[in-house]
């Protein structure tokens, strides 16, 4: 702190900030001391302020090495919201903006320069930088993304080689490599590749404390969970999909339960991938259904929750793919649904490689990822394991920490598992043997005569499901073993043996089988979410306004602290993180003037319903189901006497709810029902019927449900 007081200073003046995080205040010394770097820190750990700040607090220029030019704009988006002079140079820029830019950067206006390495390189855009040099100075080269110099990373740009020679021509200009990247293979060619000089290495933990990682079954009610998780969310939803044809589906039947998602896949158009990218970015989209192509391109900080639909391919991918969710350091969600199905379909794409030593890598990586999503560890501990990264114990932020699941014996049942095996002497894969354990008639069986081994039909008391988590359970132990021919022939091996003579005990990790309860948020909890939905509401208006995502007003950090600190004055609201000097002139009185609206508000207690009104239209028959209702007659009775079917009257009574009349449902619905209908509608929101009804199982009909979720709705308006 001694040596550089004033740079905490600078942090919330410019960027609203109190203090930094780890590595950044270091980092920024070194940078200050002109020396080379490389800088590596996991997505959202706050790489830019590393060279931002010493570009604002050094003479000169900062010239931004960055291949991604939507995240170029992006961020001289965010800094110029910040007050900072900031600017860029693509392709995207045509020439006469160029030039004016150009001449803002030779008057020694602008701080930081985002450019494209192509341009940067170009033999029309080197003098220029010559001319910067000697006249402005240029400060440093910040190179972001700077795995792309090398091949062994997921991202090689061949130009970004060419950049050893700005070294060669700048040789005093200090160079900054900066990087997500986590492999030791890669820093090493980084450094190498920029001629960096003896650079000062700082590596951040890849640990990413504000996610809570957590792995699912997929099981049939698999969407049902799904809106219950886009209900229980405040903010932005990535869920990712293997295929295109699965995102188009997803995308189209949560659109139906209206639910605002949009699809992002390699098979649109360049523009309706880009339209469907802006109006995620803005708010205006809440849920992004997509295939991996989506998100290297983005920098959306307030992700809340990323699903993982399908199971990734690798322990990495499904690092950097979750990792996409509170980059702001918010706490945030990152659930995957493990089926085997869609193993099998990875599998089935890694066959398809030519290269053997490919396909050798690729399968052990999935294996890693089943590891990983089957796993009863700390899901932090394992991820950081596979980073080289030491973390012991417990998260406390993970589904096994937080809820360890029960382990179970089922000795007998693997009893019976290793033996069908045997009896069909190891020739056959899983799924022939649980048809036999629980004595399917598949033509398969009956062909070979399966349906005579006295292993048949013994396991009739488990499902599939079930069956096939002890067959994966035991492969995982290690207590049977499979062929990888692509035929997956289960073959026993020495501790099969002793299973089987009951000399060795089995248990295997079960999930809970009820349901985890509702849980009702406090009262104190909800107005602080009635207050946060108000100002992002506030903050939607002003971004769209200028054209910019909402997170560049405020960050949902921010947003929170207002609804806790509840800021009465500029001076109260300056205190805030996040609200730098800029940013306090910009908004701050309209955001207090929303916080304090609201408390005025809250005071008696608003009316909430209006009366009844009898404006809307009813229609004559409606009008006669009604009066016979009014003199208490059941909707059988109803149906008897107007000759009607029950639905037709149950219809009628449910759009006389809808038109705010006083049915009163508690003679057609009993109540136990109506309060659990209501209280999944409250998960679940304004969905279709059926997966409501999914959710509620088989003792709910349609008809109750419509009714009481007329009702509900009617309220909720
Ligand atoms: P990266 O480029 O490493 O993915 P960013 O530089 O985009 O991460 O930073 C991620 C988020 O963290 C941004 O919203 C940024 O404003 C915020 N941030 C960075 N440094 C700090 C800090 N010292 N205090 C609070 N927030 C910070
Ligand atoms: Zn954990």
């Amino acid at each position: 702190m001694s040596e550089y007081p004033h740079l905490e200073n600078a942090l919330k003046h410019h960027f609203g900030y109190d203090s930094f995080r780890s590595p950044q205040r270091e980092i920024i010394i070194e940078a200050l001391e002109n020396r080379d770097l490389l800088v590596i820190m996991p997505t959202g750990g706050g790489k830019s302020l590393c060279f931002q700040l010493p570009a604002l607090m050094k003479a000169g220029l900062t010239v931004v090495v960055s291949p991604l030019i939507a995240l170029m704009q992006d961020q001289v988006d965010g800094l110029r919201k910040n007050g900072i002079a900031a600017t860029f140079l693509n392709s995207s820029v045509s020439p006469h903006q160029a030039r004016i830019r150009e001449q803002a950067i030779m008057s020694g206006k602008v701080k930081l320069l985002y450019v494209a390495p192509e341009r940067l390189l170009s033999e029309r855009f080197l003098p220029l930088l010559d001319l910067v040099h000697h006249q402005i100075g240029i400060s440093a080269f910040a190179i972001d993304e700077a795995h792309c110099v090398s091949e062994w990373g997921h991202d090689f740009r061949p130009e970004y080689r060419q950049m050893i020679s700005l070294r060669q021509r700048y040789p005093n200009v200090p160079m900054w490599g900066l990087t997500a990247t986590a492999t030791e293979r890669v820093r090493a060619d980084i450094i190498k590749q920029l001629g960096l000089n003896q650079p000062s290495v700082h590596v951040a933990s890849f640990n990413r404390q504000n996610l809570y990682y957590e792995v699912r079954p997929k099981k049939k009610t698999v969407y049902v969970e799904l809106l219950e998780l886009i209900r229980e969310t405040e903010g932005s939803v990535i869920i990712y999909c293997l295929t295109r044809k699965k995102v188009e589906e997803l995308a189209f039947k949560l659109q139906h339960d209206h639910i605002c998602a949009l699809p992002y896949h390699a098979g649109l158009s360049d523009s309706e991938r880009s339209e469907n990218q802006t109006k995620f970015i803005r708010d205006d989209a809440r849920i992004m259904v997509a295939t991996i192509a989506f998100g290297m391109g983005i920098n959306k900080p307030d992700v809340r929750l990323v699903v993982h639909y399908d199971i990734s391919r690798n322990l990495e991918s499904y690092y950097q793919e979750s990792g996409r969710a509170g980059r702001d350091s918010e706490s945030s969600r990152c659930l995957l649904f493990l089926s085997y199905s869609d193993v099998k379909t990875i599998e089935w794409l890694i066959e398809q490689k030519t290269d053997e030593q490919e396909q050798m890598i690729a399968k052990q990586q999935l294996r890693q990822m089943i590891d990983y999503a089957e796993g009863t560890d700390c899901r932090r501990t394992i991820q950081l394991s596979y980073f080289g990264e030491r973390f012991a114990g417990n998260c406390g932020n993970c589904d096994n920490c937080c809820n360890p699941k029960p382990l179970e014996d089922w000795t007998i049942e693997a009893m019976k598992f290793l033996s069908c095996v045997a009896r069909c002497k190891q020739r056959f894969g899983m799924k022939h043997i649980i048809d036999i354990l629980r004595g399917s008639k598949t033509q398969k069986i009956l062909d070979k005569g399966h349906d005579k081994l006295s292993t048949y039909g013994i396991g009739k008391d488990k499902t599939l499901d079930e069956w096939r988590m002890l067959g994966r359970s035991l492969l995982h132990q290690g207590l049977l073993e499979q062929t990888d021919d692509g035929y997956a022939v289960l073959k026993l091996n020495s501790f099969s043996l002793e299973v089987m003579k009951k000399q060795r005990s089995v248990s295997i990790v079960v999930p809970p089988k009820e349901k985890a309860t509702f849980q009702v948020r406090s009262d104190k909890a909800q107005e602080a979410d009635i207050l946060f939905h108000k100002l992002r509401e506030l903050r939607k208006q002003l971004a769209d306004s200028q054209s910019v995502p909402p997170y560049m007003i405020f960050g949902d950090s921010t947003l929170r602290l207002m609804t806790q600190v509840k800021p009465k004055n500029k001076q109260e609201f300056s205190q805030l993180a996040g609200v730098g000097t800029h940013k306090l002139t910009q908004y701050g009185d309209k955001f207090i003037q929303v916080i304090q609206g609201y408390l005025q508000d809250k005071s008696p207690q608003k009316q909430k319903y209006s009366s009844l009104s009898t404006n809307e239209d009813i229609s004559d028959t409606e009008l006669q189901t009604f009066e016979l209702h009014k003199q208490g007659l059941s909707v059988q009775e109803i149906a008897q006497q107007r000759d009607l079917r029950s639905t037709t009257i149950i219809r009628h009574l449910s759009d006389l709810i809808a038109k705010n009349q006083p049915v009163d449902i508690n003679l057609i619905v009993p109540v136990n029902k109506q309060k659990k209908i209501l209280q999944v509608l409250d998960i679940l929101g304004d969905v279709a019927l059926t997966p409501i009804k999914e959710y509620l199982g088989d003792s709910y009909s349609f008809d109750e449900i419509r009714l009481v979720k007329n009702k509900w709705k009617r309220k909720s308006n």
